[in-house]
């Protein structure tokens, strides 16, 4: 959540923040600021709205200098507004400072400085760095945010600027991400890379509790114990025009249309059919251990959650082993006694989710082993894992994630046939379960052609407030999934049920005005699938059936059906969530709704 870029080089700095603000966007939106520094003076400006709005009103400004900062906010301590958006100023307006994350002891700070005459201009726990920091400064501003890092409790992720300061940034982060990117002409600092990769590719991740100074002529980091931090750089595998729209209207329909080669990325070097064994590179390191494993722990968030659900079943069906999947929120409050052998996998797009990290510090705390399986290379949870498996989706914009989904399924796959091929899984399901899998971006493909369909099916229902999605076994996390979804992109009230469910309560819920989507692929559920549908239509609701080809019965049963092409039981997740991801998507274009980046929600969720 919020995205900061900084940059301090040969350019004018203005639109090159303005440019990196547009690719944090989708970070947060509810404002956005910043800051440039030039001789002795700071030019600085803050609008409510969009990077778009900030732009307008900078055109009219003065904003001169080779040395800035700048932010768009996802609000968490005060409402979105001019005095609350970043950067924040001190008292006599020489500290100019963006923060990502929450000053948890902000209050009792505030008082503190209140007593010593501060007058706060903001809602914010932001502001009280800036006071902090000015507080300290005597000359040496990393020194200054290095003595104020050492009071403050919380995440950040945090870049300054000192009017008396020429031509230097700091930065520093605890808990929130931070990347340096080091360019031809200059260096910048980023939440994530997106925000430089059409400047650079080199890249050097901050770690928790470091910090940093950048100047035209180079960068150290150092830790908050004032120890000078080594570190090479890295090199990102994205490419500028992935972060493009590529001619779709939006970053959600362009990466629900990416999933054929998503899923082929995934799986990418990974297969190999003789065998019926999947080679996963990531998890050498641990695999001794991982093969002999009978108790895995997935810790996810949102849509990952669901991934993570889907996995349960999959590995459940291919391996020995016992799944659990826990909220990552709520998995520190637990009280959770794991076998000594136990592995966790933590599920996560961005590797930054603040939640997902905090359940993997527990975990790590209790002495379980620790998996990753994240898209961005590099990130925190890649950093905080033994080991792990990258999705190599490139960037997912869309704040409502879809390709990401599928691509976990498809790595959670490997890795349980992996592990079943040590256990008891034979040749034959193994290779059973490669051709499966090398099957599915075709087989996607052809769900996505029916794109018109779908579309039409959403026109006759989008009206309708509330839905319901139903699924038993492997359809049930999709249920969850697809009313997610709907939720996210088209503010629709939907609810996600294991479908036996049904009965013990939203059947009170069915109506004519109340679609049901039923996942019903032909597998050992169908009956028991077709029986609700059943009961459903019994009731007058009309039901959306997202079936196997060829299954005529449903037809007969069921409003409209959804078609999705014959696969093995455990592979169905991944293609009866494309139909789910596509109604969401139009539902939501039909209210006009802005689908890329929905009313409160942001991307890469750094805040717990
Ligand atoms: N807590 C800060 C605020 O509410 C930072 C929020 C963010 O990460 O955008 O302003």
């Amino acid at each position: 959540m919020c995205g900061i870029v900084c940059y301090v080089g040969k350019e004018e700095a203005k639109p090159v923040l303005l440019g990196g603000l547009k690719h944090l966007e989708y970070r947060g939106y509810d404002s956005a600021g910043l800051a440039v520094q030039h001789e002795d003076d700071v030019d600085y400006c803050r609008s409510v709205g969009r990077i778009v709005d900030l732009e307008r009103k900078t055109d009219s400004m003065v904003i001169k200098g080779t040395c800035g900062i700048a932010h768009t906010r996802w609000a968490t301590h005060g409402e979105p507004s001019e005095e609350n958006a970043h950067p924040h100023r001190d008292q006599d307006e020489n500290v100019y400072v963006i923060h990502n994350g929450i000053i948890e002891n902000h209050d009792f700070l505030k008082k503190k400085l209140g007593k010593a005459g501060i007058v706060f201009r903001s809602q914010t726990d932001t502001e009280v760095l800036a006071h902090l920091i000015a507080s300290h400064f005597d000359g040496d501003l990393n020194e200054a945010v290095r003595k104020t890092m050492s009071q403050i409790e919380g995440t950040f992720g945090l870049a300054v600027i000192h009017r008396h300061v020429p031509g230097q940034i700091v930065v520093a982060r605890r808990g929130s991400p931070l990347v340096i990117g080091v360019g031809e002409d200059g260096y910048f600092a980023a939440s994530d890379v997106s925000a430089m990769v059409r400047y650079t590719k080199k890249v050097v991740h901050l770690n928790d509790n470091e910090l940093a100074i950048l100047s035209r002529d180079g960068y150290s980091i150092s830790t908050a114990q004032a120890q000078s931090v080594e570190r090479a750089t890295e090199t990102v595998e994205w490419e500028p025009e992935d972060a493009e729209l590529a001619g779709f209207p939006h970053f959600m329909l362009k990466e629900i249309f990416e999933q054929p080669e998503t899923l082929r990325n995934a799986m990418r070097g990974r297969l190999e059919i003789g065998e019926g064994v999947p080679k996963l590179g990531g998890i050498v390191p641990v695999w001794e251990r991982l093969k002999e494993c009978r108790h895995l722990v997935v810790v996810a968030c949102g849509t990952s959650y669901y991934a993570g659900c889907a996995g349960m079943y999959i590995f459940e069906k291919l391996t020995e082993v016992d799944v659990q999947v826990e909220l990552a929120s709520e998995f520190r409050y637990r009280k959770l006694n794991f076998p000594p052998d136990t592995f966790i996998i933590a599920l996560s797009q961005s590797g930054e989710t603040a939640d997902t990290l905090a359940a993997i510090k527990e975990a790590k705390r209790k002495g379980a082993g620790l998996l990753g399986i994240v898209n961005v290379v590099g990130s925190s949870i890649a950093r905080a894992t033994e080991a792990g498996i990258y999705n190599h989706a490139g960037p997912e914009i869309g704040v409502a994630s879809t390709k990401i989904f599928v691509s976990q399924l498809a790595i959670l796959t490997l890795l349980a046939l992996l592990i079943g091929r040590h256990q008891n899984l034979s040749l034959t399901d193994g290779v059973g379960a490669i051709k499966g899998l090398l099957a599915l971006p075709d087989q996607v493909q052809k769900i996505l052609s029916q794109d018109n369909h779908i579309r039409a099916i959403a026109e006759k229902y989008y009206r309708c407030n509330n839905w319901l999605f139903l699924g038993r076994k492997y359809g049930y996390p999709i249920a969850m999934e697809g009313a997610l979804k709907l939720k996210e992109v088209s503010y629709i009230h939907a609810e996600g049920y294991a479908a036996g469910e049904m009965k013990h309560g939203p059947i009170a819920l069915i109506c004519p005005e109340m679609p049901t989507v039923a996942i019903i692929p032909q597998d050992a559920m169908y009956e028991k699938m077709a029986s609700n549908i059943q009961e459903i239509k019994s009731r007058k609701g009309p039901v959306i059936a997202i079936a196997t080809e060829g299954d005529h019965q449903i037809k007969e049963l069921a409003d409209d059906v959804i078609e999705i092409p014959a696969t093995l039981d455990y592979l169905n997740p991944i293609l009866s969530v494309i139909p789910c991801q596509l109604l969401a998507y139009h539902c939501a274009r039909l209210l006009n709704r802005d689908v890329d980046k929905p009313r409160n929600l942001a991307k890469s969720v750094t805040v717990e």
